[in-house]
């Protein structure tokens, strides 16, 4: 039956790759945490007006991809597809420029329509991060190398190559903005559909087309970086200062926009080349302009977000999970103690698994699968005297040991 398969662009995560997808998230949160982040949870749909008003009208985003329906009260929602907007929105809605500057962080799934392919999905897990409040370049080299402890601790560092352009002030990227246009419109006999229709709107976003007749025209085009003011540059020059000071590698890439209308002055990019087209596992930028264009305090904004899918394509198999401990009752009289014996094990923080039927050996077999460390034997036998046999699963040796000191034997295998 088709309608058992998931949608399109969507996947159900089995225990396997969750553990990837947790491992992710947990590492991401736990260093937000040590920057002195606190979680934020915005809801997964907002009216859709929260993102055709701050993503701008020639975001792909907005153009294409947004899930949007109007629900049974006749509003118009749109399933988040990113998570900026959200905060901005309940940053403003909560008052919450008392307490600036913020540090807020966020994890949780998003919605595109896009066409799926590996790393591409229609429903997405990403975590991000938000500095509110800090005009300064101190905030972007803190959201940078808060992302670079991320992915070093996920064990990621040699794989990834961090980009980084200025975007400049809304001065100096309306000077550049004129220069770029001029010098395109020369070549609009030759530009793809694509960026014929963005030389208007937004022709910034013609320096990342992927076409290679835009390629081979930008190539030549003026830089964004000649037209950036002093106040730009400095900002810039602050920025990479700091990074290098940490010890934090990057490449000044003058090619790289972001998709998104709000940003300005930094943009930047973790890639990698192991990951095909879908290279980016890491982008942000900082958005000064975008909670006042929502009607809020004018705020300052810098953040970035991470894709989880394609982070855990990078992780694959990875750590293991914790091995188990299994309990394997001979004999019926056995089966209500060895219950005893998991429970007591549980609450004192073993992963234990008690198989439901079957004989020995089937349990034993059970046991290889579950990949368990060590197996405990209750027999009748040994009930008797108050005991178990303590096998090692990987050097097969087997010695009795007594119920009530059990624990002691199993502190090597927790
Ligand atoms: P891309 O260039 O891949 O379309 P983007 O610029 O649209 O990315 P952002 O909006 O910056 O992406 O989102 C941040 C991160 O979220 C991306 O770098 C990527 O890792 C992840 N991401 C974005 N869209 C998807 C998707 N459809 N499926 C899986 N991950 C995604
Ligand atoms: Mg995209």
């Amino acid at each position: 039956m088709e309608s058992l398969k998931p949608v399109r662009g969507t996947q159900d995560i089995l225990p396997d790759e969750s553990r990837l997808f947790r491992r992710v998230e947990e590492t991401a949160f736990d260093v937000a945490d040590r920057y002195g982040f606190g979680e934020i949870s915005t809801p997964i749909f907002e009216f859709t007006e929260v993102f055709t008003r701050t993503l701008g009208d020639t975001s792909d985003i907005v153009t294409k991809e947004m899930y949007t329906f109007e629900d049974k009260g006749g509003d118009m929602i749109t399933l988040r597809p990113e998570g900026t907007a959200g905060v901005a929105r309940a940053f403003i809605a909560n008052g919450m420029q008392q307490n600036l500057p913020l540090k807020l962080f966020y994890r949780g799934p998003m919605f595109r329509y896009e066409r799926p392919q590996k790393g591409r999905r229609r429903q997405f897990r990403q975590v991000g991060i938000e500095i509110l409040g800090v005009a300064t370049p101190q905030a972007d080299i803190e959201v940078i190398s808060l992302a670079t402890t991320f992915l070093d601790e996920l064990g990621l560092k040699n794989n990834i190559t961090l980009e980084l352009n200025s975007l400049g002030d809304a001065e100096s990227r309306a000077a550049y903005r004129e220069k770029l246009v001029s010098y395109l419109s020369g070549h609009k006999d030759k530009l793809s559909h694509d960026s014929l229709e963005r030389l208007d709107r937004n022709p910034l976003r013609i320096l990342d087309s992927k076409d290679e007749g835009d390629i081979a025209i930008v190539s030549n085009a003026p830089r964004l970086q000649d037209s950036l003011n002093e106040t730009s540059q400095s900002f810039f020059n602050e920025l990479c200062g700091g990074l290098s000071k940490l010890g934090v590698d990057f490449e000044h890439n003058t090619k790289l926009v972001r998709g998104l209308d709000y940003y300005c002055h930094t943009a930047f990019e973790f890639t990698t080349t192991d990951l095909g087209a879908q290279g980016t596992v890491l982008a942000g930028g900082r958005y000064d302009g975008l909670i006042g264009q929502m009607g809020g305090p004018e705020t300052p904004g810098i953040g970035w977000a991470a894709g989880v899918e394609r982070l855990t394509l990078l992780l694959g198999e990875g750590k293991e999970a914790k091995r188990p401990i299994v309990v394997i009752p001979v004999g019926g009289e056995a089966e209500s103690e060895a219950l005893v014996v998991t429970e007591m094990l549980r609450k004192k923080g073993y992963r234990v698994d008690l198989d439901y039927s079957g004989n020995l050996k089937k349990r034993m077999k059970r046991a290889n699968m579950l990949n368990a460390a060590a197996a405990i034997l209750l027999g009748e036998d040994e009930l008797t005297k108050n005991v178990g046999t303590l096998r090692d699963m990987d050097s097969g040796e087997q010695k009795e040991v007594s119920l009530e000191t059990l624990e002691d034997h199993l502190k090597v295998y927790k």
